[in-house]
């Protein structure tokens, strides 16, 4: 892709290349305040954490605390329901006991078969252990003992006095039913004894009383129902708490009480009856529900806990992912190369800092296109990068050592760039678009055609030298020749003498003519052989009009051939100038002769005219540093083709011409003239057309 020289030589100003300044260092009060915030959050996180897992403990606690209460409740109320029972069943029984004893009495004080029906109730009641017959003074008439146990009451022992029948009697002649005496303990040979009631039913007749001793043991084991001693203590116990007896399981280890106790309310006497449960409780579950709810709540806590880790990690791979990010980001936005990603379609789905300061469009603008256009696309070249990006999207790879290309900035203007394309690989190695790298060579370009140009000025510098030391040659080769046609013409005209008149007279001027002009040239190159040699010339004080005077003759010659009218304009009482005058008149002829050569077109006949014009110059010479001196300002004007972009960029090179035959030395030479002077060679357009041609001088003082 060739680069268009007038391009990149164009007026905008390039961009500036895109550089982000490295990252500034942060301020320790700074890093301060971050490191705050981050204590901050870290601490709020894990206060947050905290309080859920205590919140979460608290609840499991509750939960189970609720749970055993619940549990110890059922099994309070169950006992106390089993007690309340047992009391009935035991009011019951000693009721239908008496009931059973009062209908063994006879009608009458005859006692005959009361024995024997005595004897039939014992074996059927083992809770009793003797029934008598007493009569109204408490005075025993019969008694029978239990079959089950050997004289476990002594008869001796149960007179009228006894305490205890006597009580039980008392009471059952005051209610006028069957009454109880309190319990009372009856040693027994071998050490032990037991706990002995006395109940005493009044007879119906005669005022005689039936007296039944119950042992409390055996009523509790025949009138208690056996489900209630399974696995509990069941006991009596007066109304103080002593316990009396007690029968069921006796208590395990490490198990939990229940008790619970009622008073049995009996005529003349008061038992409470306890019931001691043993529940394996307190059981930390102690049924399936809590079992569960703990479980679930274990659950939960492990699922926090994992849930804690996995936040932690999570946390950390975001950090990492927001530092590498970040790391990426910094070197998309401080690398200077352009880059710009293109899905498989060529829509851009990607574009870099510098890309976009490189073509002055910003990334909204740049994606923001469809697939086959692109705003930084010169105009004139969009067809060929539309075929290029075609080939692309169908395949073809792009060559590795890149490729160059023009591109267009927003303001217009086109720049070079280097181009380095890839295909964009995803993470599964399938390819999803291409991505490019830019290089703005601009800079590269500019000055490879600095060294360029310097090149080719070296080698007409070496040309020029070479020229110089052939125009030195010349220069003497040709004064002697110069020298003895200036002699010959000066001895002709002696010849003729000075009154020659007619055809002698006319040979007379032409003879002077040739003298005039072989000195002229004479001089001309012994001013070429001084310039060439470097020599200084001294310096002389000439009146512009001589100037153009001396010049006029060689210029009108030309301008007759040429159809060219000279105008010559002079301003009024112009000071001299001071100049290599041979130098100088070259200079004017040469500005002269290119005028006319540049008037000498076919669509210009009839509209040629040269102008030469002095005047003072307000503006210093090229130097621009002398102020205090008066310039004179020299003009050659033409309405010739005037001087394209190229030209002008070239028109002070040596050996750079234009014409077939022409040398290309002549305005260089001109410009190394007016500069060895202090003054300065320019040129612009005409108006209507063609170009003006000024060089300055310094004016005599
Ligand atoms: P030469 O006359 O030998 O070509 P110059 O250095 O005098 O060498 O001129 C270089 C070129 O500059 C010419 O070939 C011509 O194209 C261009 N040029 C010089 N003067 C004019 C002018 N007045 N108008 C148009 N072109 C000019």
């Amino acid at each position: 892709m060739a680069v268009d020289a007038a391009d990149l030589a164009a007026p905008g100003a390039p961009p500036e290349p895109a550089y982000a300044p490295p990252p500034l260092p942060v301020p320790p009060y700074r890093r301060l305040v971050v490191g705050f915030a981050r204590l901050r959050s870290l601490w709020q996180r894990w206060f947050l954490w905290l309080l859920l897992a205590i919140l979460v403990l608290a609840l499991l606690v509750t939960v189970v605390w609720l749970a055993g209460k619940h549990e110890v409740e059922q099994v309070q109320a169950a006992l106390d329901r089993d007690t309340a029972d047992a009391v009935t069943d035991l009011r019951s029984g000693l009721q239908r006991n008496a009931q059973s004893l009062r209908a063994t009495q006879a009608p009458g004080p005859d006692r005959s078969h009361w024995p024997e029906a005595a004897a039939a109730l014992l074996r059927e009641h083992r809770e009793w252990l003797r029934l008598e017959w007493r009569d109204a003074r408490l005075r025993t008439l019969d008694a029978v003992d239990t079959p089950y146990r050997l004289h476990v009451l002594d008869p001796a022992s149960r007179t009228a006095e006894q305490s205890d029948v006597s009580l039980a009697c008392a009471a059952a002649r005051k209610l006028g039913t069957p009454a109880y005496s309190p319990s009372h303990y009856v040693p027994l040979g071998g050490g032990g004894g037991m706990e002995v009631m006395e109940l005493c039913v009044p007879m119906d007749t005669g005022g005689g009383f039936l007296v039944a001793s119950y042992s409390l043991r055996d009523t509790l084991a025949e009138l208690v129902g056996p489900t209630l001693t399974r696995g509990q203590e069941v006991a009596f116990t007066e109304t103080d708490g002593t316990r009396l007896v007690a029968i069921g399981t006796a208590r395990r280890v490490g198990t939990r009480v229940f008790t619970s106790q009622q008073l049995i309310d009996l005529p003349g006497a008061a038992l409470m009856l306890r019931v001691d449960g043993w529940r394996s409780a307190p059981d930390l579950f102690p049924n399936v529900l809590t079992a569960l709810v703990t479980a679930i709540s274990i659950a939960l806590v492990s699922v926090l806990v994992l849930l804690a880790r996995d936040t932690r990690r999570r946390l950390r791979a975001e950090r990492d992912l927001a530092d590498s990010l970040a790391f990426r980001k910094a070197m998309e936005d401080s690398v200077i190369t352009g880059l710009r990603a293109r899905d498989l379609q060529g829509r851009i789905t990607y574009v870099n800092p510098a890309f976009c300061e490189m073509v002055g469009f910003s990334a909204e603008e740049l994606m923001a296109r469809e697939a086959n256009d692109a705003p930084y696309w010169p105009t004139e070249l969009a067809h060929e990068y539309q075929q290029r990006q075609a080939r692309r999207l169908a395949g073809g790879m792009p060559p590795r050592e890149g490729f160059e290309s023009v591109f267009m900035r927003k303001d217009g203007t086109r720049f070079p760039v280097l181009i380095f394309e890839a295909p964009l690989l995803n993470a599964q190695r399938v390819q999803t678009g291409w991505m490019s790298a830019f290089i703005d060579v601009s800079e590269q370009r500019r000055i490879e055609e600095l060294s360029r140009a310097s090149q080719e000025r070296l080698q007409a510098s070496a040309r020029l030298a070479t020229v110089g030391e052939m125009a030195s040659l010349l220069s003497h080769e040709l004064t002697q020749p110069l020298a003895a046609i200036a002699s010959y013409a000066t001895g002709s005209l002696n010849m003729l003498g000075p009154d020659a008149r007619g055809e002698q007279g006319e040979v007379a001027m032409a003879v002077r003519r040739i003298a005039e002009q072989a000195d002229r040239a004479g001089q001309v190159i012994r001013s070429v052989h001084d310039f060439v040699r470097r020599r200084d010339r001294t310096r002389e004080a000439v009146a512009p009009q001589a100037l153009i005077d001396a010049v006029l003759p060689l210029v009108r010659l030309q301008a007759r051939k040429l159809g060219v009218i000279i105008e010559v304009v002079l301003e009024d009482r112009l000071p001299a100038a001071m100049c290599d005058r041979t130098l100088v008149e070259q200079v004017l002829l040469n500005l002269a002769r290119n005028a006319m050569q540049a008037m000498d077109t076919a669509d210009n006949i009839g509209n040629r005219v040269l102008r030469l014009r002095v005047a003072r110059a307000v503006a210093v010479g090229g130097s621009g540093v002398d102020d205090a001196r008066r310039w004179l300002e020299f003009s050659v004007a033409d309405l010739g083709s005037g001087i394209g972009e190229e030209v002008a960029a070239r028109l002070f090179t040596p050996f750079f011409t234009t014409r077939a035959d022409g040398m290309g030395l002549g305005l260089s030479l001109c410009r190394t003239v007016v500069e060895q002077h202090g003054g300065a060679l320019m040129f612009e357009p005409n108006r209507p057309r063609g170009t003006v041609f000024r060089f300055t001088l310094p004016a005599a003082a």
